[in-house]
């Protein structure tokens, strides 16, 4: 059943909801909640076949209360105004909650990725980039995508590679956009990055024994069953993270099929499988689920849905088994299945938080393409040689010699995907526990969503007042 209300009426009473916690003047509210700007785009591709399309595209940028704004250009045929600028809206409050200083952004195009070859793809992401520049769209201090939903490093080099070839005087060209290669200015990790941001979440929120025991489950990650809905990115980052984490992966999901065991699937098995056999579908072990959305209807006890907006929504909430429901998609929750989860309990931890990961390190590969150097290159050496000379004096002193298993584990200058992970650790871990602490003095009425968009609203409301724009 479709929701009532559209995508971007579902993220402003979330934001209502959260409004209500605050007491700012309603012009001010209504200044932080509406989208800044929105570039509706057509133009014509031509086909391989010499045929001529049309082709509709969007970027919209949610809040230019903070400069570029930033977020993910999504290909699917779903694409439209209204989902474009719920999402640079979601973008604005995910970047605010994390600290990371960008407003919120959005791009799509409304096509389906199968029916075009690459060589139409390319075209497509090089007209798209030029009508990007041409309305003042993108650039390092305006606007910079990333990669979304039927998009990847391909997209964002063809993407970078157009802009470069129309400014190349600009030194800082190459961070007009994020989620590029690594040969383009890429950074280490960004692929993985939103997964292991959710893994990172997760991890922090089932480590609070007082919440897991009103959940009725143990604290940690150990041993418990998880379903995910969604194998592309996220979705199988995600559930390589928690699977090494000790979770036990039980229900699997994609276009093509959706399996179960509640005895545990094994990621890179299943990945494999559906690699040879172009489907998730007769895994072994497994049993194959009659239709794809029953697949959030398992029993586990985390559900992350990783794959698109309106999964859970008022007319399947009800029948949901897990004990929490982690959003690494965009906007998984309808409103109407939001307050059925909230009646019955459920934890929801909130995709503007969990799934913050690949903006944290888009973050870090801007401010890399800006620096123009690695990170951990200037300092890498020097600390590997000063802890191997604190080790040889150690060993002088003491007279006993460290192994080389030892030495190697104890001077180790930190890599690039080294210092990204355990900036993303922080992140992860520092946002979440503000969050908890920002629910838990808000009282009963406030779930983590509620908070979570309680201190967005308190941030960019704060710089507003800053300004002096509002008293
Ligand atoms: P993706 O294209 O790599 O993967 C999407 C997956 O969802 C695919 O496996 C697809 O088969 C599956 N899917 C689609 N519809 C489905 C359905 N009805 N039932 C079951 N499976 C279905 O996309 P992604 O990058 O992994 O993005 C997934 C979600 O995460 C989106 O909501 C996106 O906005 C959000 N997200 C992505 C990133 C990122 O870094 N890629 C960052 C933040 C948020």
């Amino acid at each position: 059943m479709p929701p009532e209300d559209s995508f971007f009426q579902q993220v402003n009473l979330n934001f209502d909801r959260a409004a209500q916690f605050t007491d700012y003047p309603p012009g001010l509210l209504e200044q932080v909640k509406i989208c800044n700007s929105v570039c509706h785009m057509t133009f014509p591709l031509e086909r391989d076949d010499g045929e001529i399309e049309v082709i509709h595209a969007w970027r919209a940028e949610h809040s230019h209360h903070k400069q570029p704004t930033k977020g993910g250009v999504r290909y699917s045929t779903l694409v439209n105004e209204d989902e474009v600028i719920a999402l640079a809206a979601l973008m604005t409050y995910k970047c605010t909650i994390v600290d990371v200083p960008f407003g919120g952004a959005k791009g799509g195009v409304q096509i389906d990725t199968k029916n075009y070859s690459t060589a139409e793809l390319e075209r497509i992401t090089r007209r798209y980039t030029y009508e990007l520049i041409q309305k003042n769209f993108i650039g390092p201090g305006i606007d910079v995508p990333a990669p979304d939903y039927g998009t990847g490093e391909r997209e964002m080099a063809w993407i970078a590679d157009t802009y470069k070839s129309f400014t190349p005087d600009k030194l800082e060209g190459l961070a007009c956009v994020t989620g590029k290669p690594m040969e383009l200015g890429g950074i280490q990790g960004r692929t993985a990055a939103t997964g292991r941001g959710v893994y990172f979440g997760i991890r922090e929120a089932c480590g609070f024994s007082e919440d897991m025991k009103v959940l009725g489950l143990t604290p940690g990650l150990e041993g418990k069953s998880v379903v995910i809905q969604g194998f592309g990115n996220v979705g199988y980052h995600s559930a390589k993270f928690l699977e090494e984490g000790g979770a036990v992966i039980v229900g699997l999901a994609d276009m093509t099929g959706a399996i179960y065991n509640p005895k545990g699937l094994g990621v890179e098995e299943v990945f494999e499988h559906r690699t040879e056999k172009d489907s998730l579908l007769d895994f072994p072990g497994a049993t194959n689920l009659p239709s794809l959305t029953d697949i959030l209807e398992q029993e586990c006890d985390i559900l992350i849905p990783a794959a698109l907006e309106n999964q859970i929504t008022g007319e399947n909430a009800s029948r949901i088994k897990a004990k929490i429901i982690a959003e690494a998609a965009n906007g998984p929750t309808t409103p109407e299945g939001d307050e059925i989860l909230r009646a019955k309990g459920v934890w929801v931890i909130p995709d503007v938080y969990l799934n913050a990961g690949g903006v944290t390190i888009s973050y870090f590969e801007w401010l890399k393409n800006l620096s123009h150097v690695r990170f951990g290159q200037l300092e890498r050496r020097f600390e590997e040689n000063r802890d191997r000379n604190l080790l040889k004096a150690m060993e002088d002193v003491s007279g006993q010699q460290f192994s080389k298993t030892e030495r190697d584990r104890l001077a180790h200058g930190a890599t690039e995907e080294d210092l990204v992970e355990a900036a993303l650790e922080e992140t992860m871990v520092t946002a979440y526990d503000e969050i908890r602490r920002e629910s838990k003095a808000l009282g009963e009425a406030a779930d983590l969503r509620t908070a979570a968009m309680v201190l967005a609203i308190h941030k960019i409301a704060g710089s507003y007042i800053q300004l002096g724009i509002f008293p």
